[in-house]
């Protein structure tokens, strides 16, 4: 066996993935604009299928219209739709807002629960906005699994996952606790900057070695 040839537990490949992946990110953190736990909510659902810069340029005029829950528990739909056409899924989008503004007027007294079960239970509110929530407004240790890092995760070998739960449910069996919401933070964004979904810059990946899709690596 040749002497330089490293030999990794899983647990040293994690942890040395996530090092290279801190020092290539050192800034990662969530891009979306917001000035309180409901507005990050809005950005959220907004978000998806859609770019975080879009969302900002959105929110900015919107929040302007609308601001409480109160005020789009009230909105009128048609209104609101129009604001947010540009982030796509407009429809579902403002439904679901309205929803869980009712929701957090009605059962919450206008304040967006800070506890992980309370905020899914809200009416449309799904399982990635309750982790982001939590996550980056509230301070939990959480791994919301959006479409980067769910392609990510698979491609890195983290996990063989079909649905975003199993990733979620791989991940926090094999990251440690309290590393959760940075590790959300850098896989979004090397799925943002590095490792897309058409064409990934594998000759730039900080993480190319520990990847079992990387050109560059030959698996027997
Ligand atoms: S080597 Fe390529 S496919 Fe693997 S994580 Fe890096 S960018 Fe993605």
């Amino acid at each position: 066996m040749s002497a330089d040839i490293t030999i990794y537990t899983q647990n040293e490949r994690i942890r040395a993935m996530l090092c290279a992946l801190a020092e290539k990110y050192p800034a990662a953190q969530c891009e979306l604009n917001y000035d309180n736990p409901f507005h990050l909510l809005v950005a959220v659902i907004l978000s998806a299928q859609c770019t975080d810069k879009r969302v900002n340029e959105v929110t900015k005029e919107l929040f302007k219209v609308y601001d409480t829950p109160a005020d789009f528990a009230s909105a009128d739909i048609e209104k609101l739709q129009s604001l947010i056409f540009s982030c796509g899924f407009y429809r579902n989008k403002s439904a679901s807002i309205i929803s869980a503004s009712r929701d957090i007027v009605a059962r919450f007294n206008g304040e967006v629960p800070s506890d992980f079960d309370n905020l899914l239970s809200l009416k449309g509110v799904g399982r990635k906005t309750a982790n982001v929530v939590m996550s980056v407004a509230f301070g939990g240790n959480n791994i919301a699994v959006d479409t980067h890092v769910y392609r990510v995760s698979r491609r890195l070998g983290l996990s063989g996952g079909k649905t975003p739960f199993d990733v979620e449910k791989d991940l926090m069996s094999t990251i440690d606790e309290r590393d959760w919401s940075e590790v959300h933070h850098l896989l979004i964004f090397h799925g943002r900057y590095c490792c897309k979904s058409q064409r990934p810059l594998c000759s730039e990946c900080p993480v190319s070695v520990h990847c079992v899709n990387s050109p560059a690596v030959t698996h027997t």
